[in-house]
């Protein structure tokens, strides 16, 4: 059965959809979480322009489209916030782009920056310095740290809440990660949509 969930009511244990509703003794939620680029100021303003995703399918065929022509500039990779699904799926792209660029003859005319809000490429500290020492070996440059407070899509920078700034051509983004509208409209989740869960049962934490 394919249907919309619009409410969950924990009280009645009941969950009410676009067409029905159904009781629950136990209720498993697994409506994930998505991108939402409206929550970071200016970015509509270059969104599917000079603005891509690669989260969404339609955001990733978009993008293959404008790197398809892309022979020349700076491809920024930048990840909003955390969290964010898939830590390592941006470092994927940028070492992918790496190879695009390259078998494509230009890579000596495209620049790539990995833009990042932790403080190296990747969550887990061993990982992260192999895979940074990749990053430098494949002339990709990191910047950490990097808290992202808006975009300006005229002036193709980002900004951060520090007032630091990185100039694109092509700005892949990560924008912020968030759990469905369902999840803030039944009051189950905190207000990014996610739910608070034990780590070792996935049971929702009902104090928090
Ligand atoms: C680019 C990318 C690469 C990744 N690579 C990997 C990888 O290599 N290995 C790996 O393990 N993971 C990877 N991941 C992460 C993985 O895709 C997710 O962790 C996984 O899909 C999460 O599964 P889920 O079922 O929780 O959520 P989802 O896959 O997001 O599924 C949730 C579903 O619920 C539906 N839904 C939401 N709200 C409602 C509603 N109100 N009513 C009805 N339906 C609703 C959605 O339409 C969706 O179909 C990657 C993610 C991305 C974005």
């Amino acid at each position: 059965m394919v249907d919309t969930i619009v409410k969950i009511d924990k009280e009645q244990k009941r969950v009410e959809t676009a067409t029905g509703q159904y009781d629950y003794d136990w209720l498993v939620i697994d409506t994930g979480c998505d991108i939402v680029p409206t929550e970071i100021d200016g970015m509509m303003d270059g969104w599917r322009k000079d603005i891509f995703d690669f989260y969404t399918l339609e955001g990733a065929v978009e993008l293959r489209k404008k790197l398809k022509y892309f022979d020349s500039g700076k491809v920024v990779l930048n990840i909003a916030e955390l969290p964010y699904k898939c830590p390592i799926a941006p470092l994927e792209l940028v070492f992918m782009a790496d190879w695009f660029f390259t078998v494509n003859g230009v890579r000596d005319k495209v620049e790539i920056e990995f833009v990042t809000p932790l403080d190296n490429v990747f969550t887990k500290p061993v990982a992260a310095q192999i895979l940074a020492q990749f990053a430098a070996k494949k002339n990709i440059k990191v910047t950490p740290l990097f808290d992202l407070a808006q975009v300006n899509a005229k002036e193709k920078t980002i900004e951060s809440h520090k007032g630091e700034k990185v100039g694109y051509d092509l700005l892949v983004a990560i924008p912020t990660n968030m759990g469905d509208k369902t999840i803030i409209d039944s009051e189950l989740g905190d207000p990014l949509g996610f739910i608070p869960t034990d780590n070792h049962t996935l049971k929702k934490i009902w104090n928090r």
